[in-house]
């Protein structure tokens, strides 16, 4: 076999299991320091696709991108053309640690086989939770973490005719959705199990957005559990039952949150944190294992502001991971240090932002805090425009120390997030963030920014408190 004669002459073999946004990242930037003469580089990829962005799903069935094609940064023959040797529709279905192999399915024929490593790299990413509800699986209920599931969805968008969408789900993903079916025309209803959407930020934040929702036509339902899809005479679904009522539906889009893809590794004996994503060390190493390494949605990953490990599942962190882990495979030195949990989302024209802690997340952590809420404008007052802004900032009791923001508001507001999410990573009180030498003129900001209004009114917060 042509696999094992590379071996035989010197050549390494790095196996990645998972060809999206990690795993295609290690692979590439492995061969990027090491050539094909030195390391042969075998990328299992169970799906049609590589290096696609599934974070651009919403906006391709919202019709802002053209088509699928745009949303692949990399096509597998790109990858075959920089040396990297990619098994697409080949599942792995078992990892033999001590031998130091990996058994992979032919997704069509059915064929199995053993690929031998030197290092390992696991991005198998998430997996979806899908509810075992009656009807979840009816024609008409559709996912959207992959390509393949957002053509599925295309294809039911064209076919039906009725015009009423029900997104089960409230986090960024339902809310990114809500607004897709918007612009297609369709009437939207949210059922959100928790108090208000966006469970990511505080309830007192979520109810900004979803007043902002509710007043672009989008109705919310909150604090309920989905009982059941009921379907019609022709099997499809017709509608989304709640304990205490029905939503008529000719859509149904489910956005309810994503586990990390691990049950290779559990299968494997490799270690797993309280979240069920592998742990590793700072090198993206899975701790104990010297030459298996993992990154993306399948792992855990330290909160520098806690200090615990989280489970938070996205592209910017994948991508990263990816980086660091090419980078050690191929002979280089780099770490990944951690997050602050800095996240950014919109719903038509409302932008919705997260940096930190929540109130709930620092309570658990048993940090006493401070929280300053401010109202400002994306722009000088005078400028036009300007559209208004809430600002929520959390600091610490006694020190000061920055623990979290929540932004929501219109155009500008969303990345302001990031001048918080430096300070975060800085480890900088809020009165050190009110002296931040920020940019200004009046078509960007007012004289000062929403930002750095909040730390002034968390600063003077802090030291009442204090008194
Ligand atoms: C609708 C949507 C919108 C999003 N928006 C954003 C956003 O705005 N910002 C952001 O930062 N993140 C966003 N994300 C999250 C982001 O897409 C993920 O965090 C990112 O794709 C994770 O990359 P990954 O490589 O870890 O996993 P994945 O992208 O899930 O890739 C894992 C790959 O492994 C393959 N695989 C799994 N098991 C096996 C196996 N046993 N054998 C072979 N192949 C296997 C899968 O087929 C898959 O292609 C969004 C996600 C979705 C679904």
């Amino acid at each position: 076999m042509s696999m094992s004669g590379a071996r035989e002459s010197g050549r390494r073999r790095l196996v990645v299991i998972g060809g999206d946004a990690a795993g295609m990242s290690a692979a590439s930037q492995a061969r990027r320091l090491k050539d094909p003469g030195e390391l042969e580089i075998v990328a299992f990829e169970r799906g049609h696709f590589t290096s696609y962005s599934a974070c651009g799903i919403p906006y391709w069935v919202g019709g802002e991108v053209s088509g699928r094609d745009r949303l692949i940064a990399r096509t597998p023959e790109e990858h075959r053309a920089r040396g990297i040797d990619l098994r697409l529709r080949t599942e792995v279905t078992g990892i033999d640690v001590a031998g130091g192999r990996v058994r992979a399915r032919d997704v069509d024929s059915g064929d199995e086989s053993w690929t031998p490593y030197d290092q390992l790299v696991i991005a198998t990413g998430a997996r979806p939770l899908r509810p075992d509800l009656p009807g979840v699986d009816a024609p008409g209920v559709h996912g959207v973490q992959t390509l393949d599931d957002g053509e599925a969805l295309l294809a039911t968008l064209a076919r039906t005719r009725g015009r009423r969408a029900v997104v089960v789900g409230a986090g960024y993903i339902g809310v990114e959705m809500a607004e897709a079916l918007i612009r297609r025309g369709y009437e939207v209803t949210v059922v959100n199990r928790a108090e208000e959407p966006m469970s990511t930020l505080d309830p007192d934040m979520g109810r900004l957005v979803r007043e902002a929702m509710e007043g672009m036509g989008i109705t919310m339902v909150n604090g309920a559990e989905v009982t059941a899809l009921p379907t019609g005479d022709d099997g499809r679904v017709r509608a989304v039952a709640t304990r205490d009522a029905e939503f008529p539906a000719d859509v149904v889009v489910l956005g309810i949150g994503v586990r990390p893809q691990t049950s290779l590794a559990a299968a494997a004996g490799l270690p797993l944190g309280g979240h069920g994503g592998l742990l590793t060390d700072r090198a993206m190493r899975v701790r104990g294992h010297e030459n298996i390494w993992a990154g993306g949605d399948c792992v855990e990953v330290l909160d520098l502001v806690t200090g615990q490990e989280r489970h938070i599942p996205l592209g910017t962190h994948a991508n990263k991971h990816g980086q660091v882990i090419g980078t050690n495979v191929g002979g280089g030195y780099a770490t990944f240090p951690g997050v602050v949990g800095t996240a950014v989302s919109k719903v038509c024209d409302l932008e919705i932002a997260r940096t930190g802690l929540r109130e709930k997340d620092a309570r658990r952590a048993g940090l006493r805090f401070v929280t300053a809420t401010i109202e400002s404008t994306s722009r000088a007052g005078y400028y036009p425009g300007a559209s208004p802004m809430t600002v929520k900032m959390l600091a610490e009791h006694r020190t000061g120390r920055l623990l979290g923001v929540q932004i929501v508001g219109r155009e500008g507001a969303g990345k302001r997030v990031d001048i918080a999410a430096v300070a975060l990573t800085a480890g900088m009180t809020a009165e050190q963030m009110t002296a931040l030498d920020l940019g200004y003129a009046p078509p960007f900001s007012p004289v000062w920014d929403p930002v750095l209004v909040a730390a002034r009114k968390a600063t003077a917060k802090v030291r009442e408190a204090g008194a």
